[in-house]
């Protein structure tokens, strides 16, 4: 007869059943559940920890069962078939009750059958000594250990992805914003960002990179002398349009805060400023995402 639950097994089967909560208790495997989950939530970062966890309570498990069958010699059977009730009485999800196991309910069968395996193997003996409960705790400090250096690794590399552009005129006012729409530019919204300046002031460049185009022909005549860089840091380019001078050249690799021209009213100005763009992806972004300004 198939046993729907706790009731229809035997008292031999509920005596065993028992027998291997205590002995989990016996092995201070609470304690150990408790230490991996707050090792869990401390490393939470670290997938590893989650992916590992049914690894960890399964081997738990078949510990348990072969201290179990230490304890009960010649019980095999009894055990293998109480492990097959208690099975049954998993899948069958109204009878939850009597469930404050260690066993997860979630967990497959698949476990329940190398249980069942284990338990009727010719010897029982703890696969899992002292030595290698020792090497086990090492490899999880290990991992915490490495878990945090790869934190700290990543928000470094993060850092150095998200370097904030400096502003290009140190004392300069923002005369007109990304996005802003008015009379003389028509409906386009601004594509950029305007620094009110007087002629002749020294421009350093936001970000490092690559000079592509340095002169007032390559690009719509709108722009004025201008110039054009690949940044090194991060996906983008830079602009810098209306300019009088230029201290660079194209081709040339220049540093962040490095002169690269002078404020000018070249282009379709109706004063001395400089308009800066951020194009990513060919797309205007907007430079105040990406400027300490
Ligand atoms: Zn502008």
């Amino acid at each position: 007869m198939i046993p729907n639950n706790f009731d229809d097994m035997s008292l031999e089967q509920n005596k065993l059943l028992l027998l291997h909560e205590l002995t989990h208790v016996k092995r201070h495997d609470p304690v150990a559940v408790f230490l991996y989950r707050l090792c869990c939530s401390i490393f939470w970062f670290n997938p590893l920890y989650k992916q590992l966890e049914s690894g960890f309570t399964n081997a738990m498990e078949l510990n348990c069962d072969a201290d179990v069958l230490k304890q009960v010699l010649n019980k095999k059977f009894d055990y293998a078939r109480a492990l097959l009730a208690s099975l049954k009485i998993y899948q069958t999800p109204l009878n939850m009750h009597g469930l404050t196991l260690f066993s997860d309910p979630k967990h497959d069968k698949s476990i329940f059958e190398v249980r069942i395996r284990e338990a009727m193997a010719s010897d029982n003996k703890n696969r899992y000594d002292i030595i290698q409960k020792l090497v086990l705790l090492t490899a999880f400090i290990l991992l915490g250990v490495f878990s945090f250096i790869a934190k700290a690794t990543l928000n470094v590399s993060q850092l150095t992805n998200n370097v904030k552009g400096l502003k290009p005129i140190k004392e300069a006012w923002i005369s007109s914003n990304f996005d802003e729409v008015n009379e003389y530019r028509g409906p386009k919204p601004h594509q950029g960002i305007d620094f009110a300046s007087k002629m002749g002031i020294k421009i350093t460049a936001s970000f490092s990179g690559r000079v592509l185009i340095a002169n007032s022909t390559s690009l719509h005549k709108n722009y004025g002398k201008v110039i054009l860089i690949q940044n090194a840091d991060n996906n983008m380019q830079s602009l810098y349009a209306h300019l009088d001078s230029f201290n660079v050249t194209a081709g040339q690799i220049i540093n962040q805060g490095d002169v690269i021209g002078t404020v000018g009213n070249t282009g379709r100005v109706t004063g001395p400023h400089l308009h800066i763009e951020l194009i990513k992806n060919n797309k205007r972004v907007n430079p105040n995402n990406y400027l300490d300004l």
